[in-house]
């Protein structure tokens, strides 16, 4: 993936032009943004400019008016005291009468000269003395009012500056008494007394103000308040347009000065204007400053859009960026899917209004993926999950709902994994699929994977799992599977359910007997038979061992269970053929009804199998339903279980000894060791109270080490008494024997102990010695070897016959005590003692008879043969201290057996 993002082609992947479009769309908003900020920055300036100039020109008018309007007046003043002259003169011809001059006296300060010249063009009286003038008949005001007849003031307009002498001059023509021309009078005025309407706060600085003649000719000016002869106006103002104003700036000005506002007016009905010029900097100052700080606000803006732009391109890029990334490793990761067989989709989560994630959009998918939707992948893209099934009946058209919903779940937690199979109607046609969700960046990557065929063979395995490998009925498994399913149906249709718990009767001692494979054969006979009672709809299974239940759905009352019970104790009940032989078993059923024995699985169950120890208790072939009552005996159990796991734990047992006796002399010649529970509060308590318990529970091991222990230690104290001892017997079940180490434990105990193996012996039952494989006589044959005698107990109680006897490499054989106790009824129990005497005697083995009670057993036993004997009649089984003394007697009988 590194290379992808640092590889060439991942910046030509970036850098398309779709990309750059992205990119650079800010910067270039930014850009028209600043330019329409600048141009209608400039327009409003140019704008404003002008609407300025506009209304300065209009000031600048105003202004020129008004100074025209003020010099007018002063040349009013010059007017009148030049007519007042002129009359004066005429009148009285005097040179130099002071009165005459009187009148002009005031304005001494602006009148540079005051005079009149005779005809000839002689000053001949003047305000400031007649001395020597120069004529002035030249001068072209004096030719002027030689040649005109106007009597009104005249400007000199086309006076050198000599003529001037640096002044306006100012003359009215005099008249002799006839009205000949008789000279001039003259008032040369200072251009100073004009300019000085100047002022600075209308001018400003670098204000002009000029007084010029009709023929452009320049009188005053002052430019900043300082007199200069600059005209200002090249052409200068004309009466043919005795006012106006305009800006000049390029062309009609000298290049020496600035642009200016210029107006001009004429002064009076003189033949002079008003010029008047302001400088365009200074009047649109202000407007420069507002001008200037527009700029900087548009600078300023220009660079916010700027920064603003870079940014935006920056995170364009950025998105871009992340964006064309998140792409390349989707389309790795769809170039890496594409060969595999999983589906895969990228959605990207599709927002609602409240915030809420309300459909997914396909941004992509390889081409598995579409193709286990049944569509070409082109025609997913783009498209919204809700939209799915419109182009097909893709990913289940139903299920759409919860497939949004899962794809919440995930953008939530980040992964979702689940499997599910899909509807036969849809495009995936009942497949199984695989889904992994797993949220990236703010999308979702979906993989697909079609798991059918793993699917198919994990229900094989499941359906194995939920099999009895032997009679191919469903298991327990299955059962506890359908069972609750039985039972929702039953509660939903308000039926009664039955379940029967089923225990072949006897079933271990065939086993045991005869060998797994009968067993095995019993076992598929027994699920044969029991089908073949059920009605379609009922429902058998095996939960292990001789264990079957059965359950019946839809039964109108008990008496439908009762009616198939019925059947299968019948059915069991019938011989069954295996191979050579025939086994006669039998059923207990027990039976337990929903909702009235319990509403759960755990207790029908637990009922039906409390009703089935009933059936078992009260003679076994038959059923029995559930009753509260059942329960007691039951607990009894229970507690007397976990009672003798503290016995054992605790070492609550005490062995008792039976003597063996010979039947001819009465001597001891050996002995049983029975073992005794003393219980803590029923107290001393026979076998038969727990050794069933304890080798269904298994304890019988650990209950058989303690035995062995204590016969050892017993046997043990008894020679340290110097006693005449005998073989002690203890008795081994054949649990125990098929699961402990009885060998390995005996040899320890007979050296922890040092005592001799000719001392200890062990009793086995038939059943235990009968198997397959034969490891129980090979373990007896290790046994035999290490010198331990061993006697079969209870013989002719199990299934052994006289040929297997043979088999049978052990010393002795205790006949069960039933046959003893048939001894002077029938016969048939003589006939059944003389056979095994003899068989004995040819077998070179010994013969006990147990359960000698009378004395006329004894009797018969002596005639039979039989050489030992056991029974209450000699001696019941007694405490350890009482058998010392037994055995120090050695005899306990006469050989006519009278007791000593
Ligand atoms: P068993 O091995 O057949 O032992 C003989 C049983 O017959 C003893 O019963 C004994 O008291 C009883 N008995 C003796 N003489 C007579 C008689 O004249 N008439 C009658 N009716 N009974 C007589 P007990 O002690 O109650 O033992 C019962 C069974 O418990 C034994 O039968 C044996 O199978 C088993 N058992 C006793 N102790 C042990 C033991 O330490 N380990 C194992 N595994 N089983 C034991
Ligand atoms: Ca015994
Ligand atoms: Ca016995």
């Amino acid at each position: 993936m590194a290379d992808i993002a640092t590889g060439k082609g991942f910046w030509r992947g970036l850098l398309k032009p779709r990309h750059m479009l992205q990119i650079l769309v800010w910067p270039c908003f930014c850009a028209v943004l600043a330019g329409l900020l600048w141009a209608g920055m400039f327009s409003q300036l140019e704008n404003d400019r002008r609407r300025l100039e506009h209304t300065l020109l209009g000031q600048t008018a105003a202004l020129a008016r008004a100074v025209a309007k003020g010099i007018s007046l002063s040349v009013s003043h010059v007017d009148e005291l030049s007519a007042a002259l002129q009359t004066h003169w005429e009148r009285t011809s005097h040179p130099g009468d002071d009165a005459l001059f009187h009148d002009a006296e005031f304005a001494r300060a602006w009148l540079s000269f005051v005079g009149v010249a005779n005809r000839s063009g002689q000053v001949v009286s003047s305000m400031q003395g007649a001395g020597a003038l120069p004529n002035l008949a030249a001068d072209e005001y004096f030719r002027f009012h030689a040649q005109n007849r106007s009597r009104a003031l005249h400007v000199c307009t086309h006076c050198s500056a000599q003529d001037r002498g640096d002044a306006i001059i100012f003359s009215r023509r005099l008249d002799a008494p006839d009205g000949a021309f008789n000279g001039v009078v003259m008032l040369n005025v200072k251009p100073s007394y004009l300019t000085s309407f100047y002022d600075r706060a209308s001018f400003g600085n670098s204000g002009y103000l000029g007084i010029r003649g009709v023929h452009g000719e320049l009188y005053a000016a002052s430019l900043g308040g300082r007199e200069v002869h600059q005209p200002l106006l090249r052409v200068g103002p004309t009466l043919a347009e005795p006012s106006g104003a305009r800006l000049v700036d390029h062309s009609d000005r000298p290049r020496s000065d600035q642009p200016r506002l210029v107006a001009w007016q004429q002064i009076g009905n003189f033949p002079l204007f008003v010029v008047v010029g302001l400088s365009v900097e200074e009047s649109l100052a202000p407007y420069r400053s507002v001008a200037v700080n527009y700029t900087r606000g548009a600078r300023a803006a220009t660079w916010f859009l700027a920064i603003f732009a870079l940014c935006g391109a920056l995170a364009s890029f950025t998105l871009v960026r992340r964006k064309h990334q998140a792409q390349e490793i989707r389309d790795a990761y769809r170039l890496a899917t594409e060969g595999a067989n999983e589906g895969f989709f990228f959605l990207r989560a599709v927002y609602g209004r409240d915030g809420t994630i309300v459909d997914f959009l396909i941004e992509d998918c390889n081409r598995t993926g579409a193709a286990l939707g049944g569509v070409a992948r082109e025609q997913l893209l783009g498209m919204r999950l809700s939209a799915l099934p419109s182009v097909s009946d893709f990913m289940i058209a139903a299920e759409m709902p919860s497939q949004i919903a899962t794809g919440r779940r995930a953008m939530q937690e980040g992964l979702v994994q689940d499997e599910w199979a899909a509807a036969p109607s849809s495009s995936f046609r009942g497949m199984w699929l695989h889904r992994k969700i797993m949220r990236v960046g703010s999308g979702l990557a979906v993989t697909l994977r079609d798991i059918s065929s793993a699917k198919a063979h994990e229900k094989n395995l499941l359906a194995m799992a939920h099999e009895d490998a032997l009679t191919k009925l469903p298991n327990r498994h299955w059962l506890m599977a359908f069972l609750p399913l039985a039972l929702a149906r039953a509660r939903q249709e308000h039926h009664q359910l039955a379940v029967f718990f089923i225990d072949i009767d006897n079933f271990k001692q065939v086993n045991d007997m005869l060998g797994h494979g009968v067993g095995d054969a019993l076992l598929h006979v027994a699920a044969m038979r029991l089908k073949a009672e059920l009605r379609p709809g009922d429902s058998l299974a095996r939960l292990g061992g001789d264990e079957f239940t059965v359950v019946l759905e839809q039964i109108g009352d008990a008496g439908d269970a009762r009616l198939v019970a019925q059947r299968i104790v019948e059915a069991l009940r019938r011989p069954i053929e295996i191979g050579t032989g025939t086994a006669v078993v039998g059923s207990s059923i027990g039976i337990s009804l929903y909702p009235g024995d319990g509403e759960d699985v755990d207790t029908l169950l637990r009922h039906a199998d409390i009703a089935m120890y009933a059936a078992k208790a009260a003679g076994k072939g038959r059923y029995c339903f559930f009753e509260h009552e059942q329960y007691q005996s039951i607990l009894e159990r229970v507690e007397t279980q976990s009672a003798l796991e503290t016995a054992v734990r605790n070492d609550q047992f005490v062995m008792y000894y039976q003597p063996r006796l010979s039947s001819i002399s009465g001597k001891i010649c050996g002995m049983e060791a029975l073992v005794r529970w003393q219980h803590p509060v029923r107290g001393l308590l026979p076998p038969k109270e727990f050794i069933a318990l304890a080798e269904a529970s298994g304890l019988i091991v650990t209950l058989g080490k303690l035995v062995m222990e204590m016969v050892c230690a017993q046997i043990e104290q008894w020679v340290q008494m110097k006693l005449p001892l005998v073989p002690v017997s203890f008795n081994v079940s054949a649990f125990e024997f098929n699961n402990g180490d009885v060998r390995g434990q005996l040899a320890l105990c007979i050296e922890r102990h040092h005592i001799h193996p000719q001392e200890v012996e062990i009793e086995l039952t038939e059943s235990t010695l009968v198997d397959d494989k034969g490891d129980a006589v090979n373990a007896l044959a290790a046994i035999r070897k290490m010198g331990v005698k061993c006697l079969v107990d209870d013989f002719g109680t199990g299934f052994s016959s006289l040929s297997q006897l043979q088999r049978l490499d052990t010393d002795i054989l205790k006949i069960d005590q039933s046959f003893t106790a048939q001894l002077g009824r029938t016969k048939k129990a003589e006939t059944f003692f003389r056979a095994i005497v003899s068989m004995a005697d040819a077998l070179d083995m010994g013969v006990v008879a147990e359960g000698v009670e009378t004395i006329e057993q004894l009797h018969l036993l002596q005639l039979l043969g039989c050489k030992e004997v056991q029974g209450y009649y000699m001696c019941p089984p007694v405490p350890g201290p009482v058998m010392a003394g037994l055995l120090a007697k050695r005899f306990m009988m006469t050989r006519e057996g009278v007791l000593l």
